[in-house]
């Protein structure tokens, strides 16, 4: 997976290739599809929701640029695949993610692999988590059609956003940077297609 889908392509950063070979994603996806676990594309976790193509999960993160002194903000952590990626690679980790079961299930998963430096949270990331902000890095795993004023807001002065922007039909990740004296900068890196950022709590599972 690791050579012929991110070196392959354009991931480059050391630290992101070696996180991602020794990450074991056939353990955050169902029994039924771990044949499938390192295929080069989404898989269903449940609930309309999808774990990303490994490609997507190396290139956000490789977006984000992280030190080990980071603390990031993740919105929509479902299966927590890319929360364990984002884990092994800041300081800490605040992960929201709206649905009961899926949060159940990133949970389970973590403490599974002994990763410990994550604080999940069961609510609407759209709102991001005030009391643990600023975030040195924000990943927003659902489209919208623009960046949430909150995710905005708590982005720390010289950190780094990613989303995918558009709608049901195209999108495209946006990198948003934030400089120390607090201008903002946007780039676009891929084309992308992620399910919807839903604003509210999900019932399902509850
Ligand atoms: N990155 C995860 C899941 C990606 S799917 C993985 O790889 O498993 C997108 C996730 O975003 C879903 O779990 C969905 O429930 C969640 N989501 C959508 N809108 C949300 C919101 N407003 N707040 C928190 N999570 C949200």
């Amino acid at each position: 997976m690791v050579e012929e889908q991110l070196a392959a392509r354009d991931i480059s950063d050391p630290e992101v290739l070696s996180v991602m070979r020794r990450t074991p994603r056939h353990l955050f996806v169902d029994e039924s599809l771990k044949d499938r676990a390192y295929w080069d594309g989404p898989l269903p976790i449940g609930h309309g929701q999808t774990i990303s193509q490994p490609y997507i999960v190396a290139l956000m993160t490789q977006a984000l640029a992280l030190k080990k002194s980071d603390r990031v903000l993740e919105v929509g952590s479902g299966c927590a695949y890319q929360t364990a990626i984002l884990a092994a690679l800041s300081g800490e980790v605040c992960a929201v993610e709206r649905i009961p079961a899926l949060f159940e299930k990133g949970r389970a998963n973590l403490k599974h692999l002994g990763v410990r430096n994550v604080r999940l949270k069961l609510g609407d990331g759209t709102l991001g988590w005030e009391e643990l902000a600023p975030f040195d890095a924000i990943l927003v795993a659902a489209y919208s059609g623009d960046v949430p004023e909150a995710l905005r807001r708590q982005l720390a002065y010289g950190g780094r956003l990613v989303i995918p922007l558009g709608d049901g039909s195209s999108q495209l990740l946006a990198l948003y940077s934030k400089s120390p004296q607090g201008s903002v900068t946007r780039k676009t890196i891929a084309a992308c297609r992620f399910v919807p950022l839903i604003r509210g709590r999900g019932a399902e599972g509850a």
